[in-house]
């Protein structure tokens, strides 16, 4: 039996799901670590574009890689990532690294790369790591495995939301395009393609608002638990 102190799950789904807002959330209410791994492809993305290396440019962007060092760090329930030293929370989320963070994630070298600070981190157990590939690729045989989704406009309405509240002027059809291409590049790569585990359960969460959605997939992640007979 695996205690709910040592249970791994995994929320995988396309930007704008709401995944880290979940996340988040059930790891409050579970007492659990949250990671979110996104933020590695979106500091790899930002080192990249703070040196003016072009987002296709391949070679550029593997040369890059023995001199990123990046650490995720849990701060009371949220997680700080630090790259070479600096806290890059807020420049990661900006649209622009949006853009480089797609653009590098298709990259194998850049996965590889990326591969065992998460693997180390779901290894620990007691966690809940939201991104891609968790339950495909990084955590396989994770207790459980949620993957969130809604349609390209329910989650462009709400990223353009979230960029206005934060004063970023990007228009609505701007968000959608990202998201679109975001989807388009995350889904069709070769490697580590988005794709629902076979034994995830996906939940598609348009017209639910973060509330009710948490709701909804703590009564998921409970099932799971209470079928599994996890402790
Ligand atoms: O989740 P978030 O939108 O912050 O992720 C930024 C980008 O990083 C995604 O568009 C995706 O290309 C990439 N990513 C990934 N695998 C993960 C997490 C994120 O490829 N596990």
């Amino acid at each position: 039996m695996t205690t709910d102190r040592k249970i791994r799950i995994a929320i995988d789904g396309p930007g704008g799901a709401g995944k880290s807002s979940v996340a988040k959330e059930i790891a409050k209410l579970r007492g659990l670590r949250y990671v979110d791994t996104g933020a590695l492809y979106r500091s790899v993305g930002l080192y990249v574009a703070d040196h003016g290396i072009g987002e296709n440019d391949e070679e550029g962007i593997v040369s890059c890689l023995p001199h990123i060092r990046i650490e995720l760090v849990n701060d009371g329930g949220t997680q700080r990532i630090i790259m070479n030293g600096e806290d890059v929370g807020d420049r990661i989320r900006t649209p622009q690294a949006s853009v480089y963070s797609s653009a590098v994630s298709k990259i194998p070298a850049v996965r590889d790369a990326l591969f065992s600070i998460q693997r180390d981190l779901a290894g620990q157990g007691g966690v809940v790591m939201d991104g891609r590939d968790i339950g495909t690729v990084i955590i396989p045989d994770a207790e459980v495995k949620i993957f969130l989704t809604a349609s390209p406009e329910e989650r462009a309405r709400r990223r353009y939301k979230e960029l206005r509240e934060k004063g970023v002027g990007q228009s609505y059809e701007d968000v959608l395009r990202d998201i679109i291409a975001r989807d388009e590049n995350d889904s069709t790569r070769e490697t580590a393609p988005l794709r629902p585990a076979d034994d995830a359960i996906t939940f598609v969460n348009d017209g639910y608002d973060l509330e009710e959605t948490v709701r909804y997939v703590m009564g998921l992640i409970d099932g799971v638990i209470t079928r599994r007979g996890i402790e």
